[in-house]
């Protein structure tokens, strides 16, 4: 009796410690490994790239073939060198940025488009030009790789004003009028500072005053009360 119950036993305490390594997952009813964080890969691939609050980073990243749906060219202001592909951005965005641009000029400051939409094939390009000027370390910390840039999914643009539209986006930006304007105001249009100074660690990207995210109304809101970012919303 005694060792039948410590067999028992044995089996049991086995029985456990599988169980903390295994999840079913209730999706699928697969069992997964349950692996520490390093045993996972890290990169996942976007299954609802068309949802208004999908989160790209340098983790989630979106497929080589994702174009969004209805695009259109919003009646802005675009800086002197944008291609006919950066002009594009989705319905939503680009109603969105109209609004923003003209409440701009209601308080005396015009706004640029610099870039909003980019193809997979146009952040390859971008990415792969950087890495052979300054090495994958450094290309890393300023250009998104392939499949990890927001400007994929045709809701993020990057903004500036006239001095910005005639040469390069610099981070001065954020300490510019218009740059400060930008900070306090996108999210009553729906827009968010997608990478806020300080956020580094979270978001993946150094800070970019510049560059901002549509996400609707209700959600900027929450993020800019909160002072969270995209990443910390998804918890
Ligand atoms: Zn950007």
């Amino acid at each position: 009796m005694k060792k039948s119950a410590a067999v028992l036993l044995t089996i049991l305490v086995m029985l456990v410690s599988i169980g903390a390594l295994v999840q079913i997952s209730p999706d699928n009813m697969k069992i997964r490994l349950k692996l520490p964080e390093s045993f996972i890969k890290k990169e996942k691939t976007i299954k609802n790239p068309e949802d208004i609050m999908v989160l790209v980073n340098r983790r989630y990243k979106l497929s080589e073939d994702y174009k969004p749906k209805n695009m259109v060219i919003p009646k802005v202001k675009f800086s002197n060198n944008i291609t006919a592909e950066e002009k594009q951005m989705r319905k939503e965005t680009a109603d969105a940025i109209e609004e923003l641009f003209n409440a701009a000029k209601k308080n005396s400051m015009e706004l640029y488009v610099v870039s909003a939409y980019r193809s997979y094939e146009t952040q390859k390009g971008l990415y792969e030009e950087r890495v052979s000027q300054r090495g994958k370390k450094e290309a890393d910390k300023y250009v998104a790789e392939p499949g990890s840039s927001e400007h994929q999914t045709g809701l993020a643009v990057d903004v500036t004003n006239k001095l910005g539209s005639k040469g390069q986006l610099q981070q001065d930006f954020g300490q510019t009028k218009e740059g400060k304007w930008l900070k306090s105001n996108c999210h009553k249009y729906g827009f968010i500072i997608r990478y806020p100074y300080g956020k580094e660690k979270i978001t993946g990207y150094n800070y970019e005053p510049w560059h901002i995210r549509y996400v609707g109304k209700k959600t900027a809101e929450e993020i800019f009360e909160k002072d969270i970012v995209l990443e910390e919303m998804k918890k």
